[in-house]
């Protein structure tokens, strides 16, 4: 419920070394395809370059280019490109099968290909295609012309190459995995630790923690921050007349009240201890904050919580740069606080 997922700080990292594996395979292929051309053309432009070889590098050249177009679809990209190379790999190798060639060049850049795959696919999707790929290729070398000793074992040792980098780059990619999985459950249990489980608002040493980041940044922006001190009025009562769950309810209420009409201010809501919230408003000075307190006061005295009546009390204080401090500030919204309890409850005092 409070453990809303957060993608990990890593999840970045691993879409960059997504986006660079493409990159970089892409890149190199390219320049593969254009070295060869130029050192050992294939014949006339443009029929002789009508083989699976060159029209992988166009697939190339359009993944590039949607990588530069949607880089935050990198992945997709990934899929893309793997769904145009694969059955252009199977024909490549079926030419070379049929014309006897060595597979070398192909075996090549079908482990680069495979070796890549878990990383930028993940480890399920690129575990599929590269098995798929290997597939292609042993039915290839099956069902095409037989092969000469010589040539079948630089096809069979080029494919446990390709096997055996694909199984590399799996296993990375599963550690990978496992550890953002990790990160992020970790991350989440983190933030939940800070909310109290009872009213889902911060709990104190989360309220603390924030007070503190909080004075630091008004002092170095010179802007203003505001704390008000809110406690339930006559909560005792509530409990001996009817009954500690009920009194739990009326927490909740409460809270959830406090939370809504802070919302939208950038306020926050913490429980400081049984009954009694602490409310930061930075940005607020003391005549906004006293107003906003009021509304507080208002929301949870408008109707019933949990079907009971209840009211609660408000104690407003500003921070004083520079020489103030966190426990001068509580001290003075307590004082405030109590002020309104002894004039009558149900109040706001600043
Ligand atoms: P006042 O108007 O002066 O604030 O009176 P009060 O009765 O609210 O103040 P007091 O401090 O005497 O009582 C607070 C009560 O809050 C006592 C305690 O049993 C109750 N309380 C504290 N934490 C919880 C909680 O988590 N659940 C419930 N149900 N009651 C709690
Ligand atoms: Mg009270
Ligand atoms: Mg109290």
């Amino acid at each position: 419920m409070l453990t809303r997922r957060l993608a990990s700080p890593l999840r970045p990292a691993l879409h960059r070394s997504r986006q660079w594996a493409l990159w970089l395979l892409g890149g190199a292929y390219l320049l593969f395809a254009a070295v060869t051309a130029l050192l050992d053309p294939p014949g006339a432009f443009p029929a002789a370059y009508q083989t699976p070889k060159f029209w992988m590098a166009g697939v190339f050249v359009l993944t590039l280019l949607g990588a530069a177009l949607a880089p935050r679809h990198i992945r997709r990209v990934g899929v893309g490109a793997f769904v145009l190379l694969t059955p252009l790999l199977w024909l490549e190798a079926w030419r070379m099968v049929s014309l006897g060639l060595q597979p070398a060049e192909l075996t090549l850049w079908a482990a680069a290909l495979a070796g890549v795959a878990p990383l930028l696919l993940g480890s399920a999707w690129g575990g599929a295609a590269v098995l798929t790929v290997l597939a292609g290729l042993g039915l290839v070398l099956l069902e095409g012309p037989p092969l000469s000793p010589g040539l079948l074992a630089a096809w069979v040792s080029g494919g446990l190459a390709t096997a055996a980098l694909a199984g590399v780059s799996f296993v990375a990619a599963r550690l990978i995995e496992a550890n953002l999985a990790l990160h992020e459950q970790a991350s989440a249990q983190l933030q939940a630790a800070r909310f109290d489980g009872l009213t889902r608002v911060l709990c104190r040493a989360a309220t603390e923690e924030e007070l503190l980041d909080r004075l630091r940044h008004a002092l170095e922006t010179r802007t203003p921050l505001s704390a008000v001190m809110c406690d339930i009025d006559h909560f005792k009562a509530v409990n001996d007349r009817y009954g500690h769950p009920a009194g739990d309810e009326v927490l909740r209420g409460v809270a959830k009240r406090l939370r809504r009409t802070v919302r939208g201010s950038g306020g926050l809501v913490g429980r400081w201890g049984g009954e009694e919230f602490l409310i930061l408003l930075p940005g607020l000075a003391k005549p906004e904050a006293h107003a906003l307190a009021e509304r507080l006061r208002q929301a949870v005295a408008a109707s019933p919580v949990a079907g009971l009546p209840v009211t609660a009390s408000l104690g407003v204080a500003s921070f004083r740069p520079p020489d103030d401090t966190a426990d001068a500030l509580l001290a003075r919204a307590d004082q405030a606080l109590y002020a309104a309890k002894r004039s009558g409850r149900n109040r706001v005092e600043s």
